[in-house]
């Protein structure tokens, strides 16, 4: 049995102003107050655990420990297993084009696509949330998507790999879906529904 969320505010262990946007509507119905990493000039921890829930927990277990709230962390980045899972916890990094020490989604996708060969093509997208209490107490889910690696690249909407990846079951990829359309299916939505039915449903 998960532990409920009994208090009235958490902070979102994020730097990044769109999930923390993102997590304060999904949150809304909850009566949370929700801040931010940089409200409360949190520092951002080193990433080094080796799965998606690992790294999740430990930016949420960070956050805990320096403002002595509950913290909420996601992490998340796109698996290839016939390529022994690349990305994987390294999606972000992998997109780093070295002629401009900048991260350029058009040359990870391509650098995707080029090891990708004839092999396998399928592929999901995981997002692991996690909760961390200051008694040390830690709640993580999982969410995924599956799903299969086009190329050529089908539409600009969304972030990173979504115009390289088309979900099980759908004709558009996640760059040519609506917002709406992909929030319906994401891993991310995925993982929320479960942290929401385990922490936050009475
Ligand atoms: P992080 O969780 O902020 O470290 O980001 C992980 C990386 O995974 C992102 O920079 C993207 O490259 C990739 N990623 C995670 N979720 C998505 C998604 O929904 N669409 C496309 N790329 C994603």
């Amino acid at each position: 049995m998960a532990r409920k969320f009994s208090e009235n505010k958490l902070v979102v262990a994020s730097h990044n102003e769109g999930k923390v946007r993102e997590i304060r509507e999904l949150l809304a119905p909850f009566g949370v107050k929700v801040y931010s990493s940089a409200e409360l000039k949190l520092s951002e921890p080193i990433e080094d655990g080796e799965t998606f829930c690992e790294n999740a927990e430990i930016k949420s277990k960070s956050a805990t420990g320096e403002c002595g709230l509950v913290s909420l962390a996601d992490d998340s980045g796109l698996v290839v297993p016939s390529l022994g899972g690349i990305p994987g916890i390294h999606s972000a990094r992998y997109a780093i084009n070295p002629d401009t020490s900048e991260r350029d989604f058009d040359y990870g996708m391509e650098r995707l696509h080029n090891e990708l060969g004839d092999n396998e093509r399928r592929a999901y997208f995981a997002c692991a949330l996690s909760l961390a209490w200051p008694d040390g107490h830690v709640e993580t889910f999982e969410g995924q998507v599956h799903g299969e690696l086009i190329w050529p690249l089908r539409g600009d909407n969304g972030f990173g790999y979504d115009p390289m990846f088309v979900a099980d079951g759908h004709k558009d990829s996640f760059g040519e879906m609506a917002a709406a359309e992909k929030h319906a299916i994401s891993h991310r939505a995925n993982a929320f529904k479960k942290l929401i039915d385990a922490c936050f449903r009475p």
